[in-house]
């Protein structure tokens, strides 16, 4: 099934996203992940692509497995830098042939080397290719806080309304931990027209170094409260999750309160801290079928 008719039921929609496991684990390491996260009932879940180019055929496995396995709607992540026209067709061949329906078209991260030849060279031009395909529910990324390439707002917003113009039917975004910077940019998404549902991609951190990590490449803000005790447990994982998971559950309380369409939930492939996450959600959200699963 299409994401965009998953929308025709109820909002809030919950999704998960995973990533493949490095190709020098086996691909089944992340099945029993996938079985757990599916005992939550999400509404879909995504499978990233690596843009190193080491697991990418994983990508399309998982992603069969999320749909025909474990009949979940799965959203099958591509980039676009390093391939060509042939290369992007033939993968989204593989994924008609195993049911996908769900592509979110990427970019991609230039690789170290410097830039490389592509028949793509924005997102946008890749929807432009997959909608001409015609089969696809095509999904975008979006940056409420901007990034470290571009920081100026009001031009990705720009570049979205490009990506719907292309035929993007929906957005998915950066982790994002303020959510006032959240509730400004979906009010200048509507200021500009731009009406397609936006799914909030939540990060639970887990442990602190990680996280200044990923918000180093990313350019995701971290609330000045919430840093200090990241700072307070950055040798202690075990606590650095505990007030991490509390912070997401705070965080995602307030978005729904929010009325957001969607929660994507970055789940570092951790099921366990997903599902309680979910389960503390219960206590003030627990019309959601992720919700209530995590409560049984
Ligand atoms: P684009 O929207 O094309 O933007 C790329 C750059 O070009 C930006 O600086 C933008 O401002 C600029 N730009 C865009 N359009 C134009 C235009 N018309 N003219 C001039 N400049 C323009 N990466 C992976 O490798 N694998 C993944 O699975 C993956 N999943 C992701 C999931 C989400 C939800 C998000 C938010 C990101 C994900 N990424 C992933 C990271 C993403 O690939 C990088 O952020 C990449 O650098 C940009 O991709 P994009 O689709 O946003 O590119």
């Amino acid at each position: 099934m299409k994401i965009t008719q998953l929308f025709k039921g109820k909002k809030p929609l919950i999704s998960f996203e995973v990533f493949p496991p490095k190709p020098d684990y086996p691909i089944e390491t992340i099945y029993r992940t996938l079985d757990e996260l599916r005992d939550l009932a999400p509404h879909f879940i995504s499978v990233t692509y690596g843009a190193g180019g080491g697991n990418r055929r994983r990508t399309v496995e998982i992603a069969s497995r999320i749909k025909n396995k474990q009949n979940i709607e799965a959203l099958a992540h591509l980039t676009c830098i390093s391939h060509s026209r042939e290369e992007i067709d033939e993968i989204s061949r593989r994924l008609l042939q195993e049911g996908i329906e769900n592509i979110l078209a990427l970019r991609g991260d230039p690789p170290a080397g410097g830039p490389v030849k592509t028949d793509f060279t924005y997102a946008r031009d890749l929807i432009l290719h997959l909608r001409r395909m015609g089969t696809f529910c095509i999904g975008a990324a979006a940056y409420p806080e901007g990034r470290p390439e571009n920081t100026d707002i009001a031009e990705e917003i720009r570049h979205m309304q490009e990506k719907v113009a292309a035929g993007a039917d929906f957005f998915i975004t950066q982790l994002v931990f303020i959510n006032d910077h959240i509730y400004d940019f979906l009010e200048q998404l509507a200021k500009k027209g731009i009406s397609s549902p936006v799914f909030i991609g939540v990060m639970p951190v887990y442990n602190s170094r990680q996280i200044w990590r990923i918000t180093e490449l990313s350019g995701a803000k971290i609330p000045r409260d919430f840093n200090s005790l990241l700072e307070k447990y950055a040798d202690s994982p075990a606590d650095a999750e505990k007030v991490g998971i509390d912070f997401a559950v705070r965080q995602i309380a307030d978005l729904l309160a929010h009325e957001v369409d969607g929660i994507h939930l970055y789940t570092m492939n951790k099921a366990r801290q997903a599902r309680e996450i979910l389960r503390r959600l219960g206590k003030t959200v627990s019309t959601l079928p992720a919700v209530a699963r995590a409560r049984e």
